[in-house]
Order: structure tokens, then sequence, then C-alpha cells
């Protein structure tokens, strides 16, 4: 997405240890109109799915989901909650995933009320690296028993393992920019 490339040109900022900060438009403060061509073309790329539900993880991923639901019929948003304390009485489905930017592993949980086997989800998210985020929700709808219908991700860090782990799964994904290496010391970020 030619769009989206272009503002991480011009805004995005190369940090030392395959770090992209974006969060002067996509994870801090947050650009709409831009959030709202992301929602198209996720829409476009994902046409011919019949998606009822999206699924993120919070807390970068719910602002993109929602504006992005708003393309799919607003189809509701569900996000997966980072918890300290797992609740045992059944009533969720939890994983653990490792954080790439805290370096710690959490539980993440979403409540059998808002996920079951009739959905059809489009699972969005911010970044994707080495995939352990994505993982964690995959394996949060294998649980429900719901259909992964796609899966969307905005700015992929192709040279780290985690496009390579969900696309050997069979699982469909569509990332709108694909970065394929960084230079921090001079600042460049060059796409596939
Ligand atoms: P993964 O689990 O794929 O290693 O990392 C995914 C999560 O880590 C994303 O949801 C995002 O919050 C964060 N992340 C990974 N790499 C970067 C990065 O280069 N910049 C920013 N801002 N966040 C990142």
């Amino acid at each position: 997405m030619q769009l989206l490339k272009d503002r991480i040109l011009k805004d995005g900022v190369v940090k030392k240890g395959n770090v992209l900060k974006v969060d002067s438009f996509l994870n801090h403060k947050m650009d709409i109109e831009l959030f709202e061509e992301i929602g198209k073309e996720f829409k476009r790329r994902f046409a011919d799915c019949n998606i009822n539900k999206i699924l993120t993880i919070e807390a970068s991923g719910i602002g993109i989901a929602c504006i992005v639901a708003q393309y799919f019929d607003n189809a509701p948003v569900v996000f997966a909650k980072k918890t300290q304390s797992i609740n045992i009485d059944g009533e969720v489905y939890s994983t653990k995933i490792q954080s790439f930017t805290h370096n710690k592993i959490y539980d993440v949980i979403v409540s059998k009320k808002f996920l079951n086997k009739d959905d059809r989800v489009l699972i969005i998210d911010d970044f994707l690296a080495n995939g352990c985020a994505l993982e964690g929700l995959v394996e949060l709808v294998k649980s429900s028993g719901a259909t992964i219908e796609g899966i969307g991700i905005v700015i992929e860090k192709g040279f780290q393992r985690g496009g390579d782990i969900i696309r050997e799964k069979g699982l469909r994904l569509e990332s709108l920019a694909i970065v394929d290496s960084m230079d921090d010391e001079k600042g460049i970020v060059y796409f596939r």
C-alpha cells in the first residue's frame, strides 16, 4: 500500500534493535484518515471473505481494528486482553504470548461469550515481527472453534520469522507494508 509506505518513509523512525517507531501516526497518535485508507485496503484484499467478527489484541490493535470494522459492515471488534491473573473458571479462552517490545511473557484472554464456532474471523494487528502475538491470537480462535478467514497486518517486518510461521500454517496473511531491512544509522527503511 503505497500511501502507507510513503508515510513510514516520511514519519517512521528506525531505532536500534530493529524497532520501527510509528507512534506519530499509527500506535500512539493515530491518523484516522490513514486508518480509513487501511480499512478500505483490507476490505479490497478480503472482499471474497464472509467476515462477521474482527479480533485484535490490546492496546495498539484496537484503534486500527475499530476503523477497519466499518468497512466490514461494522462487524463487532473483540480484543484479546493481557492479564496477570488467569481466570480459571473456564469462562475464557487463554494462551501465553511472548512480548517483543517488553521482552516478557504474559497471558491473554478472550471471553467465551464473545467468540464461538460460528464466527468467521478477521484478525487485525499493527505489527508482525516474530509472530508470537499473532500465534497467540490464532490459538485463541482455534480454541473457540471459529474459522480464521484472514489476517490483516499493517506493517510486517519481513526479516523476522513471523510471516513465514503464519504462512506455513496455511493461513491467509495480508500485510500492507513489508519491511525488508532497516538501517538505524542512516534511518532508512527498505520495503519488499
Ligand atoms: P511479534 O509477537 O510478532 O514478535 O510482535 C508483535 C507485536 O510487537 C506487535 O503487536 C507490536 O506491538 C510489537 N512490535 C514488534 N515489532 C515492533 C516494531 O518494530 N515497532 C513497534 N512499534 N512495535 C513492534
